[in-house]
């Protein structure tokens, strides 16, 4: 009798937008006169832009010809958008970082899910409370995360780093030591974004203690403050301690062609072994490469006429941001995130619950937020907002709630 993976019964995860989706459905059914404002899943609504697209185009066409036809993509990237990468995203902002430090791929939450696979069973992982699920999912399956606590909601195994109010909600070092440490800033769900002094004090921290941060630099296109770094490799030392992971879903649209990156460079040393080499290793069994044409479309983002459009992009969504940041800060919320991040966390009003405010939200203004409970249970009291609707959808949504 085959035996499944028993550490897959240990995930607690789905059960957020599984109840959210129920919940809105039920409510759906019952008033079917009522028009739901979604407000929840951070998936992006913008159409590709005009250079995208005409990249895309393009490339589609080269692969109708035998004489331009490609097969497999080399696993790692093609040089292309690896040259790209790297002049625009490291050299220009001074990064010391290679074109074969950097890894193509089909976005960030593959790499954050599949990086834990190159750390030994052992290792103690840290993560922010509130997080991402995917960094502790991933370990969840890994068999590295430990017993699952109801009450605590928390994993036995994995070291959890408050964020609350009182920090602004970005983390501070703790005093015991992990041994991989995943950071995420313009941050995801609360929208904090660490300022370059802050990351450099990590950065030190690991080094210090041969920790290797994982930083997800997903939402760095909407880092609008000067102190907030782009890029870990901005801070000294990073090379050495730190992994970073881009995406190309929230700059460009790309959540459903599928693109992003991983750097590991050659300096990050644990155990005699370059990261770099056993990531290449990892890259070339089980991944066979992210679409040419997508590596084309990825390729164009860098384009002079591609960073204007993508630009555009998020000024448009931050434009969301703002108009929910003053809307609902005038109403006397509490709210955070939105300057740096499409997020917006808000203090749930009366010491409702995250759940108790999202059903609130839903009867009395038809829109849908996340919990932010389902984040880690320092989300327990907060509630996160996107900024990728219209600006249409997302004007209403908030004259709603602000009415209620
Ligand atoms: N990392 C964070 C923090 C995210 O919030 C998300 C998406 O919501 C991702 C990664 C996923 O990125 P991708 O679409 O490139 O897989």
């Amino acid at each position: 009798m085959v035996k499944i993976n028993e550490d897959y019964q240990k995930l607690q995860g789905s059960y957020l937008f599984s109840t959210i989706a129920k919940k809105v459905n039920a409510f759906a059914e019952a008033n079917p006169d009522k028009k739901i404002i979604r407000l929840g899943i951070g998936d992006v609504t913008r159409p590709l832009t005009p250079t995208i697209i005409g990249s895309l185009h393009k490339a589609v066409d080269e692969m109708a010809d035998e004489k331009t036809f490609r097969g497999y993509a080399p696993d790692l990237g093609y040089d292309f958008l690896r040259h790209a990468v790297c002049e625009n995203d490291y050299r220009a902002r001074g990064c010391a970082i290679d074109e074969d430090e950097i890894f193509i791929s089909d976005g960030a939450k593959p790499d954050s899910g599949n990086i834990q696979e190159i750390f030994a069973k052992e290792c103690k992982i840290a993560v922010c409370d509130p997080v991402y699920p995917v960094y502790v999912d991933s370990n969840v399956m890994a068999g590295r995360a430990g017993d699952y606590d109801e009450a605590a909601g928390r994993y036995s195994n994995i070291m959890y780093i408050p964020c609350s109010a009182a920090n602004g909600f970005n983390p501070e070092i703790p005093q015991e030591i992990a041994d991989v440490i995943y950071l995420c800033s313009p941050n995801n769900p609360t929208g904090a974004a660490l300022t370059k002094d802050e990351l450099q004090k990590w950065v030190d921290h690991a080094n210090a203690n041969g920790s290797v941060i994982i930083f997800d630099a997903a939402y760095e296109a909407y880092i609008s403050e000067a102190d907030v770094p782009h890029s870990i490799y901005e801070c000294k030392g990073a090379t050495e301690c730190a992994i970073e992971l881009h995406s190309f879903s929230k700059n460009a649209g790309f959540t459903g062609l599928r693109l992003g990156y991983a750097v590991v460079p050659k300096a990050l040393v644990r155990g005699g072994v370059s990261l770099n080499s056993l990531w290449a290793r990892r890259h070339a069994t089980k991944y066979n490469g992210a679409p040419y044409i997508v590596q084309r479309a990825g390729e164009a983002v860098y384009s002079p006429e591609g960073k204007k459009e993508i630009k555009g992009l998020v000024d448009f969504y931050m434009e969301n941001a703002k108009y929910i940041l003053e809307g609902l800060k005038k109403a006397g919320y509490t709210v955070f995130g939105g300057v740096n991040s499409p997020y917006i966390w808000l203090k749930t009003p009366d010491d409702m619950t995250s759940w108790e405010f999202f059903d609130h939200l839903l009867e009395k203004a038809n829109v849908v937020g996340t919990p932010g409970v389902g984040f880690g249970s320092c989300g327990e009291g907060y509630f996160r907002l996107t900024s990728f609707g219209s600006h249409e959808s997302t004007r209403e949504a908030v004259d709603r709630i602000v009415n209620i």
